[in-house]
């Protein structure tokens, strides 16, 4: 124990935040609160100097550890490999159990998709205690926080951030959670924790990107320590997504990981862990990355696919963007679709998205909420279920194998994001309404059937009407 705790000092001197932008590259220390660039406005990474951190190599280094559960920091699927994430002291680590997920062999969702039988896998992300993905970040940020000495925590949040911001401050007691939500959609399953967990929920009158402009400018004004994914230490957290799969397929590397695109913090964690992994020759390829947006809210689909806008080494076309964001402005045009976690037009993760495609040859397709709601449905009859958002990323999948971009031999790894619970109201709308009043009930447009609806079956109460209903429709 002694010697794992000397090891873990060293680790944070080796490690430090530096500016994305190739032309800047500010350094600042692992310590300071900076949520940007304070020099040119750029992203910033956590960066790791992996010799002086002494990060071991070898898979069976981060296996092994699963033998010693008993130990917080050896159940957490994040600090398992704290190695690879080396920025925090363990004294300081927040863990609540986090990253027991699960990797499903889907094979009923892989015939919907088009993929041979044992080649399509769902990346269960919604068994996280807050039920979202966003733990994995969240441990790591809030870890950060407390290494800090910060008392209060806000964020900007469509529901999942805001929930694990909530519970990580109420299981921990550390700090106070400060939480800003767009009067829009916010699924109940979410709010509903929020407010349980005691976080000071403000509902501003403005969506998502409102919200995300507010949050930054009052924590700046208060000092308050914000947890959005423009933090890099919450996409530290998040690269051990990858980390989980890779176990899971015994340290092989899958042909794509899909993944649905937001604020692009997910996409983002994913480049940056294969970044490091290829640099640790932890892995000898790396996988393509497949972002889906929402029709309803495809900045990035628009800019990467239409526009043209790339990584380009770090200089990216900034007059393209800025065009693109002035014409939104000048249409008023905001983000809508279903799955409210990704209705977000304005994605503040977005150069770092665009490295992280540039990296793993990635692509962007947009699904609409019709193929969304219809892949969430075979999701669930497949097991587990998911959100919304989630259900993005089947319905992405389907449409690149449809385009012959997948190849059915493909080995492909799609992430579920959140839970099924997240969002009660989306499911039960699309098996219990009309068809005419479908769109009215869940307050978008563009969705005109509920194709793989599950209705329930109104009988009388007689054991007679009962049984012949069961005969019936069984
Ligand atoms: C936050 C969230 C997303 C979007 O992830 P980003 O990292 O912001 O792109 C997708 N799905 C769910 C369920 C989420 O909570
Ligand atoms: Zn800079």
């Amino acid at each position: 124990m002694l010697q794992e705790r000397v090891q873990f000092l060293i680790f944070r001197d080796a490690a430090y935040q530096q500016c994305i932008h190739p032309d800047c590259g500010a350094q600042f220390g692992i310590e300071q609160v900076v949520t940007g660039c304070n020099i040119c406005g750029s992203l910033l990474d956590v960066k790791y100097d992996w010799n002086q951190a002494g990060t071991p190599t070898d898979w069976s280094y981060y296996q092994n550890k699963w033998g010693r559960r008993y130990a917080p920091l050896n159940f957490s699927g994040i600090w398992r490999f704290h190695e690879l994430l080396p920025f925090a002291t363990p004294e300081h680590v927040v863990t609540v159990g986090e990253g027991q997920t699960l990797l499903q062999q889907a094979d009923f969702v892989s015939k919907y998709v088009g993929m041979d039988t044992g080649n399509l896998f769902l990346q269960y992300e919604g068994m996280n205690p807050s039920g979202s993905f966003k733990d994995n970040g969240m441990s790591a940020a809030f870890t950060h926080a407390h290494s800090v000495g910060a008392q209060r925590a806000a964020c900007a949040s469509t529901g999942n951030t805001s929930a694990s911001l909530a519970m990580y401050c109420a299981v921990s007691q550390l700090m106070k959670a400060v939480i800003f939500i767009g009067s829009g959609k916010i699924a109940y399953g979410k709010l509903s924790q929020a407010l349980e967990y005691g976080a000071l929920t403000v509902q501003i009158a403005g969506d998502f990107d409102d919200a995300m402009k507010r949050v930054q400018e009052v924590c700046r004004e208060l000092g308050i320590y914000l947890v959005n994914s423009i933090n890099p230490f919450r996409l530290e957290g998040q690269k051990t997504i990858m980390f989980r799969v890779l176990e899971q397929l015994g340290w092989e590397v899958p042909d794509w990981i899909v993944v649905p695109g937001g604020n692009l913090g997910n996409s983002s964690s994913f480049g940056k862990a294969f970044i490091e992994l290829k640099q640790l020759g932890l892995i000898d390829r790396v996988p393509r990355l497949a972002i889906i947006n929402a029709a309803g809210a495809d900045t990035l689909y628009e800019l990467y696919e239409n526009r043209g806008v790339r990584w380009n080494g770090g200089h990216i076309d900034r007059n393209v963007l800025q065009s693109y964001y002035d014409e939104l402005d000048t249409s008023n045009k905001k983000a809508s679709t279903i799955a409210s976690a990704i209705e977000i037009n304005r994605p503040v993760n977005f150069d770092k998205c665009l490295r992280a495609l540039d990296f793993c040859d990635g692509v962007v397709r947009k699904a609409t909420d019709q193929q969304i709601l219809d892949a969430k449905a075979k999701v669930g009859i497949g097991g587990i279920g998911c959100e919304p958002a989630s259900a993005a990323s089947v319905a992405g999948a389907k449409m690149l194998r449809e385009q012959g971009i997948i190849a059915s031999s493909d080995r492909v790894v799609c992430i579920l994001t959140g839970h099924q619970l997240k969002d009660p109201t989306a499911t039960v709308a699309y098996h219990t309404t009309d068809q005419d009043k479908f769109n009215e009930v869940l307050g978008v447009r563009g969705v005109s059937r509920a194709n793989f609806a599950n209705r329930a079956v109104a009988v009388s109460n007689s054991l007679d009407e009962i049984i012949k209903a069961i005969k019936l429709y069984g």
